[in-house]
């Protein structure tokens, strides 16, 4: 197992995601499932293990507590994550701290996230109604939260807000990173300015939900042409390998195959090569579906709405590869007029534009589908109905 040194912490490069455990028929956990690929994973010195309330309806904390419980609690680090995104309102964050600690079968948190900041949700996380950033401090600076950090969903520009805002608060940055988000989400922006900041990257959606992990049968033959291949997903990992700051790839693994070929891959680290690297690269141009902007800002001064352009078309290139609630999130942080319905289709911008995108018309297409979902709100209920059930608020 390749390790990485994180404040006198030697954690796995590989942290086992447990967002996708494998349900039964009867929709719970296959908890026989878990347990093999958990001794799989600690055989080959797995150490991080990264859960959340809302995994599985609540069933992932317990389900990795369960198979966790069998070694001993200084063998492995736990990460669980406050989910300030989905309340339905000001709650006991405490008494929801404690559901969490309670179901995880620990008096402390090895690693603590507050859940899916984007400028959307980070309204509520600051928001001092929900008192959110108080408790949670008081929950480190009490040692039930040994390392705090936060997953980030929303674009450079908040997170280089939020970083120099909480300088000293939080030690590390969960992202989506991979070689298809690298330009896709500004990924590559986002490492360099976690890095820059000082704090540890931690990889989410390595291979993109399975996608990187199953290309077509073309891009596939380019890796398989090279000596190294073992599988898709292992040029994926190979990638973030690569990138000294990342401290732990998350990987969401519901089959024991998929453990076995990420412990493969993690057992040293094989660096791409540069024509490795550039096939990835290139590969992830051909999965692009939406627009080449690159965020150059010339169509923004001219635009008679004052709309943000290039962050509306990075949420329209992000719903061209994959319907996204995080897109949507990052969509409704938005005032009605700023909106993408509110273009009024001038053409302003497509004229300024140095790479011919008609901004009208994409704007058009994403305001139907933000209008088509999937929608945060509607999603977001039964999230709202099992935090108030867990705390008994009804
Ligand atoms: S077409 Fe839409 S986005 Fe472009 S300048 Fe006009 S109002 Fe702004
Ligand atoms: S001018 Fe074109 S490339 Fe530049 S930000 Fe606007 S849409 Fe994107």
């Amino acid at each position: 197992m390749i390790y990485n040194d994180f404040k006198g912490l030697k954690l796995s490069r590989l942290g086992f995601g447990c967002m996708r455990f494998a349900l039964k028929e009867d929709g719970e956990v296959d908890q026989e499932k878990v347990d093999k690929m958990f001794d799989l994973a600690m055989e080959k010195g797995v150490n991080y293990y990264d859960t959340a309330y809302p995994y599985l309806n609540g069933k992932s904390e317990p389900a990795m507590a369960k198979a966790l419980s069998r070694y001993p609690r200084d063998s492995y680090y736990i990460a669980d994550k406050f989910p300030g995104h989905s309340l339905p309102g000001p709650v006991d964050n405490i008494a929801l701290f404690n559901i969490s600690l309670n179901r995880c079968q620990t008096e402390y948190f090895d690693f603590y996230l507050l859940h899916n900041i984007t400028e959307w949700s980070v309204k509520i996380y600051e928001d001092p109604a929900y008192h959110i950033m108080p408790d949670i401090f008081r929950m480190r600076d009490e040692g039930k939260i040994k390392h705090l950090g936060f997953s980030f969903h929303g674009g450079p520009e908040l997170l280089e807000k939020l970083l120099t805002k909480y300088e000293g608060e939080f030690e590390f940055v969960q992202i989506q990173l991979n070689y298809l988000d690298w330009t896709l989400q500004e990924a590559k922006e986002k490492y360099d300015i976690i890095t820059r900041h000082g704090l540890g990257v931690w990889v989410m959606e390595p291979v993109r939900g399975g996608k990187l992990a199953v290309l077509s049968d073309e891009d596939s033959a380019k890796l398989r042409s090279f000596p190294d291949y073992t599988s898709d997903a292992s040029f994926a990992f190979r990638f973030l390998q690569d990138l000294p700051n990342v401290k732990v790839v998350l990987s969401g693994m519901n089959e024991v195959f998929q453990v076995e070929d990420n412990l493969r891959t993690f057992e040293k680290h094989v660096p791409l090569t540069e024509e490795e690297r550039n096939t990835l690269l290139e590969i992830a141009e051909g999965l692009k579906k939406g627009v080449p902007c690159t965020a150059c800002r010339y169509c923004c001064k001219g635009c008679p709405m004052g709309l943000d352009i290039p962050y509306l078309l990075q949420c329209y290139n992000d719903y061209k590869y994959a319907d996204s609630l995080t897109s949507s999130m990052r969509l409704d942080a938005l005032d009605e007029d700023k909106k993408p319905a509110a273009c009024i289709g001038c053409g302003q911008c497509s004229h300024a534009c140095p790479q011919g995108i008609d901004v009208p018309a994409a704007l058009a297409e994403l305001a139907e589908l933000y209008a088509k979902g999937p929608n945060w709100a509607v999603a977001s209920k039964g999230r709202h109905d099992a935090i108030r059930k867990d705390l008994n608020m009804d």
